[in-house]
């Protein structure tokens, strides 16, 4: 069993006997579960073959094999104190391969809730933003985040958290190799580029991040908060599909307003 099964059934245990004795929640020992060992490696069997027998005849079996792989790591990683609080782990979807990763800051409730990232109201203006320049996580986009589970209160990941993460980035890029990089937000564009300089100073210019051009814009959150943004982010993402159109000139093509191929 692994420690996210032993936490959800102490809790559900624990309310029972609230229910029952008129205990209250916090009367109850907090007790950090740990994986055992045997069911750690039946779930990897059990997960890695399901990945490959899913993708079975897939061109791309390999890579999206590789990824299951990277999100179950994540689902079992207590690399930083993010695991103690977080209901599930948010590693990324999308197209595999895509032609354009996006990379935010980390998961919010609605995210923490699902296991999806961007979800809530920004993650339905994000696909706007993505649909006005015909991307979409169905067809063309992998999008991911700087961590992969929710900060509490929704603060902004702290720098041991985002390098605890890092790892688990690095290998969704090796494996995804995208041809461009959209990031956005603060948090994204202070943790690829190492730089402390703002979103404001730096959003619609290029970058180059591992030999892959990356441009930075501001967070749907941010877009939400203050409208007159939305006018320099429509700039920048306009840049972002010219350059998208010099490196992939029939990316369009992939778009197929979030339907299958
Ligand atoms: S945020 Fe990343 S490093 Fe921290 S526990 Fe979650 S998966 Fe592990």
């Amino acid at each position: 069993m692994t420690a996210q099964e032993k936490s959800l059934l102490y809790n559900l245990l624990n309310k029972a006997d609230c229910l029952f004795s008129g205990k209250v929640s916090s009367d109850f020992q907090h007790i950090d579960f740990e994986n055992d060992n045997d069911s750690v490696v039946e779930q990897n069997n059990v997960q890695a073959q399901a990945g490959v027998a899913e993708t079975k005849g897939s061109p791309h079996a390999e890579a999206e094999a590789e990824i299951k792989k990277i999100a179950l790591s994540v689902a079992q990683c207590n690399k930083c104190i993010l695991s103690k609080t977080r209901t599930n782990t948010v590693p990324g979807i999308g197209k595999i391969p895509p032609i354009v990763l996006v990379i935010g800051e980390g998961p919010g409730a609605d995210e923490d809730r699902t296991g999806e990232p961007f979800v809530g109201k920004a993650g339905q203006l994000l696909d706007k933003m993505l649909a006005a320049i015909q991307l979409s996580r169905e067809d063309n986009c992998f999008i991911a985040n700087i961590v992969k589970c929710r900060p509490p209160a929704n603060r902004t990941p702290l720098p041991e958290e985002a390098q605890a993460c890092a790892n688990f980035l690095q290998a969704q890029i090796d494996v995804l190799k995208p041809k461009m990089i959209l990031a956005v937000g603060n948090t994204a564009l202070h943790n690829l580029l190492d730089t402390t300089a703002g979103i404001k100073k730096l959003h619609g210019k290029f970058f180059n991040y591992q030999g892959i051009p990356l441009l930075a814009t501001f967070h749907p959150s941010a877009l939400l908060r203050d409208e007159s943004l939305k006018r320099p982010a429509w700039e920048d993402l306009k840049l972002f599909r010219s350059k998208l159109l010099e490196i992939v000139p029939d990316y369009q093509s992939s778009y197929l307003n979030g339907g299958s191929d």
